[in-house]
């Protein structure tokens, strides 16, 4: 006989079998019990509290950092006729006090909101009157001051083991070094939770890294060149460091007969939501974009990302290129730096930050940069990063080549005169 939670995957969500440690998680939640899961992006972090929340009694609580993933998520269930919803900012109070009545009738089986919420008088008072399932805490590397989505409103959701202790808690993340997963589990106060940890590699990810000379030229070849070996123009995800040089790098990529959309938080609203809904729907898009683009994007079939400048960290570089080939298909990171990534280091981003946060960015930063100029397999130090040991891959540039090693400063040393 099939179990609840097997019958839920498959009448619900339709899927055929669970996918790593998902059923034990899941097996875990129902039980009663806190947990962390520490799973890539495109892992299928959601189903670990969506199949609970649908099996259990009551109402689940999901706590998410951008209103639009929020969105994304309810439209997604309401469409698999699972009675979701979301009380965010972004609603009119009318819409938000329907919600609440939904929520008071026991109308709601999945409530998505923002952590402010949960900080507030209104929305804590309200969970009170109704029967809880669980918590989730999505994305909790938020909790995490020295990672790069911090966010303070996270900090005060430890709250929720001390007003509803009976309520069973669970984490997400896909930024899990043991430091960010130590400072979860300190933050929130779930210093009983089973740690539930898939390995990181992405099996199907070629990593290529190559020094800048041209980039426009070698951006356009590189693109030219994965369209080449596919039947079909690729989608694919240009990152970017600055607003201007995601327009600018959009037109030379026009320029070149590809379809280009730039994408960066100074774009109102609604033109962001047409350039992402063209990005998912048209095949062989290129989104050019800031770090702005990407948490919450589910396309399977995203044949590349391509980074034109070095990211922050290397947590950054693991969650960008994890949105290529989240289908399992071959797909291809790529990134080009050069002497202006490097002059980069001793700018800091942001003026406003205390000193040791500065610090800890700048290590940050040059961990990357070191990246870049290593020889060593990109897989075996990307995920030794992340705690993981594993052999040479094989079919990374380096693994390719098989070239000595350069420090960082030998490195921009050749650049510079090439
Ligand atoms: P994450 O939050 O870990 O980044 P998601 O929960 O958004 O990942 O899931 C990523 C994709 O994988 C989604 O399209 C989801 O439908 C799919 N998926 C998750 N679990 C399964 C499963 N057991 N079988 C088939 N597809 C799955
Ligand atoms: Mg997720
Ligand atoms: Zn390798």
């Amino acid at each position: 006989i099939e179990d609840p939670a097997s019958r839920v995957l498959s009448q619900v969500f339709g899927h055929v079998s669970f996918r790593g440690p998902q059923q034990t998680v899941i097996e875990h939640v129902i039980a009663g019990f806190d947990a962390l899961v520490l799973m890539p992006t495109g892992g299928g972090k959601s189903l670990c509290y969506q199949v609970p929340a649908l099996v259990l009694d009551g109402v689940a609580v999901v706590v998410s950092p951008l209103i639009a993933l929020m969105h994304q998520q309810v439209e997604h269930l309401l469409r698999l006729g699972v009675p979701a919803a979301s009380l965010d900012s972004s609603q009119s109070g009318q819409d938000n006090f329907q919600t609440e009545q939904a929520l008071l009738r026991g109308d709601v089986k999945i409530l998505y909101v923002s952590p402010e919420r949960l900080s507030g008088q209104r929305l804590p008072g309200l969970l009170d009157r109704v029967q809880l399932s669980l918590f989730a805490i999505d994305e909790a590397h938020c909790v995490s001051q020295w990672g790069h989505d911090f966010r303070p409103e996270y900090m005060t959701l430890s709250m929720l083991g001390r007003r509803w202790p009976d309520v069973p808690r669970l984490a997400l993340t896909a930024s899990a070094t043991e430091a960010t997963a130590q400072e979860i589990i300190a933050r929130l106060g779930l210093p009983e939770a089973r740690v539930f940890r898939t390995s990181f590699d992405r099996p199907n990810l070629d990593y290529r890294i190559v020094a800048k000379d041209d980039v426009r030229r070698q951006l356009v070849r590189f693109i030219q060149e994965i369209n080449h070996t596919g039947h079909d123009p690729a989608s694919g995800i240009v990152y970017c460091a600055s607003r201007a040089r995601t327009e600018q790098i959009a037109s030379w990529l026009r320029d070149s007969g590809l379809t280009a959309l730039a994408y960066h938080a100074g774009l109102d609203n609604a033109d962001r939501q047409t350039r992402q809904r063209q990005f998912i729907s048209q095949p062989g898009c290129v989104m050019v974009a800031t770090i702005a683009f990407g948490m919450g994007i589910d396309k399977p079939d995203v044949r590349f990302v391509a980074h034109v400048d070095v990211p922050r960290s290397m947590e950054g570089y693991f969650q960008e290129t994890g949105r290529a080939g989240r289908d399992g298909q071959a797909a291809v990171a790529w990134m080009c730096w050069g002497l202006d990534d490097v002059a980069r280091a001793s700018r800091p981003s942001d003026q406003q930050q205390s000193q040791q946060r500065l610090l800890v960015q700048q290590q940050a930063y040059e961990e990357m940069l070191a990246f870049c100029a290593s020889s060593t397999c990109r897989r075996q130090t990307l995920l030794a990063h992340f705690g993981e040991a594993i052999a040479p891959c094989g079919h990374c540039d380096n693994c390719l080549a098989g070239s000595p090693d350069m420090d960082v400063t030998i490195a921009a040393q050749k650049l510079l005169s090439a």
